[in-house]
């Protein structure tokens, strides 16, 4: 049997604060220190990058099964190592829905397969997403793929006696409910947030109170069942109130913001391009201010990306046929670094918080989100804060090219992109996916 390649980090900044050489073989983080010894390691030069654990979302979708035109498990996952991700979490909206255990299963399969990423599936919380009856969340936590998570995200679970039924069976699983807060009957044919500019421009509106009316049931049937909750994509200051005083209860709950949230309003709804078309919808800028306080401050756990690419006749369109969602997998990093590090609100530190340790824990991701530190896991992301660069939605591994940020310049690079122990990304560019995962089963399908 051959050893598997060792690597030498050499010089990197560990969470932006010391420098140390790392060294990863076999798949853990094999010594952490100065001057250690390279032989028949490859050497990468990491002088002026940050190393953080590699990054984990709780919020991703891959489309597949069912939208392969959308993105599959390979091109989303290949996404995730460009970003810096060593882990997500694949939500269940596909085609099948992923609200039996074959499906999950299936989902876990391409992932391992893929090998660029720990794909996490997302269980259904309702058969089909319908709202009407539990999914079998029992077995989909017992299957091979172990869900911990399980979220109807895209829509909501807004019958109040489902939800509380939902939170006390993963109770018993150890899992949560990540809900995506949206109150249907007030939301009915919305296309932006409702406020002065829905009324210049006439569309429907997305109050903030659909949000915010459905994150107060849920913390406060959280905290009578004694269940965790988890809100997705919170968009709103109000939300943020609520979650804040919920917390202050001791109310289980964690809280998602996604980059996008963290920096664009809806005053770019003016320009009419589907590509700001996003459910939950951009706000305002009071609410990107509260948004970047509270992640800061620790009330909202995670960023998570809810990556959520479409074909781009489905975004090339007029406004109101457009779909929603935007890509999100390979600029969130930099999005988080111009939003919150530029801005000192937050260090790398807090970045590794709520991109990987946060995450991890929710999702109950026991081998990711690890500290830098001998023995743990190799999963750990290279990122060059000094770096500038464009975004080219064409250059992308992910097939949605419905990137807001499009053309736009942003701070900070992911160089190179460790998967228990093996270099997915190297000098900014795909290298290869896992050798012991990729294609190791291929001759089952
Ligand atoms: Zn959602």
């Amino acid at each position: 049997m051959t050893a598997s390649p060792r690597y030498l980090v050499r010089g990197a900044s560990l969470y932006g604060e010391t420098s140390a050489d790392l060294l990863i073989a076999d798949g853990v983080i094999a010594g952490v220190g100065s001057g250690l010894d390279a032989s028949g390691a490859t050497v990468v030069d990491a002088d002026g990058l940050v190393a953080l654990p590699g990054l984990v979302d709780v919020h991703t979708h891959l489309r597949e099964p069912g939208r392969e035109d959308a993105e599959t498990v390979e091109t989303g996952s290949k996404a995730a190592a460009l970003g810096g991700y060593t882990a997500v979490h694949a939500m269940a909206n596909s085609n099948p829905v992923a609200d039996t255990a074959g499906v999950v299963e299936q989902v876990a399969h391409l992932g391992r397969r893929a090998g660029w990423a720990d794909v996490r599936p997302v269980g259904a919380v309702t058969v089909g997403l319908k709202g009407e009856r539990l999914a079998e969340l029992g077995a989909m936590a017992e299957s091979a793929a172990a869900v911990r998570m399980f979220s109807d995200d895209g829509m909501c679970v807004h019958d109040p006696v489902l939800m509380r039924r939902a939170l006390e069976y993963v109770k018993a699983l150890d899992g949560v409910v990540a809900q995506h807060a949206q109150e249907p009957r007030l939301t009915a044919g919305a296309q932006m947030n409702e406020g002065a500019v829905s009324s210049v421009l006439g569309l429907p509106g997305w109050p903030a109170v659909a949000e915010e009316s459905i994150i107060a049931r849920d913390v406060l049937l959280a905290q009578h069942v004694g269940s965790r909750l988890h809100v997705c994509h919170v968009s709103t200051a109000g939300s943020v109130e609520i979650i804040r005083w919920a917390k202050a209860r001791g109310i289980d709950v964690t809280a998602e913001v996604t980059p996008h949230h963290l920096v664009l309003t809806d005053e770019l709804v003016r320009t009419y391009d589907p590509v700001y078309k996003v459910n939950p919808p951009l706000r305002t800028h009071d609410d990107v201010e509260a948004l970047r306080a509270a992640l800061a401050d620790g009330t909202i756990d995670v960023v998570g990306t809810d990556h959520a690419p479409h074909p781009s006749e489905h975004k090339e369109c007029e406004w109101v046929q457009a779909a929603m969602g935007m890509t999100g997998l390979e600029t969130a990093l930099s999005v988080v670094q111009l939003a919150m590090v530029e801005t000192g609100l937050m260090g790398w530190r807090d970045v590794a918080r709520a991109m990987s340790e946060a995450p991890a824990k929710i999702g109950r991701d026991s081998d990711h989100g690890r500290p830098l530190a001998e023995g743990e896991p190799a999963h750990l992301v290279l990122v060059d804060p000094a770096a500038r660069w464009t975004v080219d939605p064409a250059a992308q591994a992910t097939k949605g090219r419905n990137s807001p940020f499009a053309g736009r310049e942003l701070p900070g690079r992911v160089i190179a992109t460790f998967y228990a122990g093996h270099p997915t990304v190297l000098d900014g560019a795909l290298n290869a996916p896992h050798p012991a995962f990729a294609g190791a089963h291929a001759g089952e399908r």
